[in-house]
């Protein structure tokens, strides 16, 4: 048995054989969270990713500054693109609640902060910056969803979990989420496991093929590139083989193959529409 073959993969496998019956071409995207800087691990990403990836990036963290660096990397980056990760990735949340940066009732200064934040990214970033908010802990308080479009921001990003329902949060808000954590950070604090993470893939993509999640939305791929270890690398690095050789493996546009992870570039443009 190799790293790439065992009763998860074969599930997954069969799961891409459903929508390859149903004429279907299964979709994929990759956020990684908590970047500020170019960092050894961060250069360990981009030499292992080849597709794209959505760098969610803290734009005013006191203790962790964002860097020159890490336009430099995204510059010589083609594939990575920038989303913001919150605004100082402090918790603000009330005593005895989960953690969370934008708790109920905005405040004005924390508004002000997102606002700060998102000019910040834009300045630095360019053209690279997607206006899509993706909240530190994956968690944002209701109230604050009518205030986004209003500062700018045209996407939120969180984290997805079954039975992925996934309603459209706010008119000009594209809510496009993360449904496989490859840290799991409740437990080790290591690698998820590629039995975990093969069928939280399968189980969303299974939901979009049958109705119970949107189609259209593609099936997210989270990692936190800083606290990788050596399995949490390799699992990424299959995961791509995998779907590498089954794309090579059809003869007709094969469901499959590393086209199917679209870039968050195109997830967010203007010419992006979902289906409910
Ligand atoms: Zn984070």
């Amino acid at each position: 048995m190799t790293d790439r073959t065992g009763p998860a993969w074969d599930d997954l496998a069969r799961e891409f054989d459903r929508w390859e019956a149903a004429d279907g071409q299964p979709t994929l995207w990759w956020r990684d969270d908590d970047a500020v800087e170019a960092t050894p691990a961060l250069a360990r990403l981009q030499a292992l990713a080849r597709v794209p990836v959505a760098l969610a990036v803290i734009p005013a963290a006191p203790e962790r500054p964002l860097r020159e660096s890490l336009a430099g990397a995204v510059a010589g980056w083609p594939g990575a693109c920038v989303l913001q990760h919150g605004i100082a990735h402090r918790n603000a949340a009330a005593a005895g609640e989960k953690k969370s940066e934008f708790p109920p009732t905005p405040s004005t200064e924390t508004v002000a902060g997102l606002r700060a934040g998102l000019t910040a990214l834009r300045q630095v970033f360019g053209e690279r910056f997607q206006p899509v908010l993706t909240p530190p802990w994956n968690r944002i308080a209701p109230d604050w969803l009518p205030l986004l479009p209003d500062l700018g921001f045209a996407g939120l990003s969180r984290f997805g979990t079954a039975p992925y329902a996934e309603p459209q949060p706010q008119p000009g808000l594209l809510e496009i989420n993360t449904h496989v954590d490859v840290i799991d950070w409740r437990g080790s604090r290591g690698f998820a496991g590629t039995e975990s993470c093969l069928g939280r893939l399968a189980s969303h993509l299974a939901a979009r093929r049958t109705g119970q999640a949107g189609r259209d939305r593609p099936t997210g791929l989270l990692t936190h590139h800083l606290v990788h270890d050596t399995a949490t690398w390799r699992f990424i690095e299959n995961l791509q083989d995998w779907l590498a050789r089954r794309g090579e493996a059809g003869s007709r546009p094969v469901p499959g193959g590393l086209s199917c992870f679209v870039s968050a570039v195109d997830l967010w443009s203007p010419g992006f529409t979902v289906h409910a």
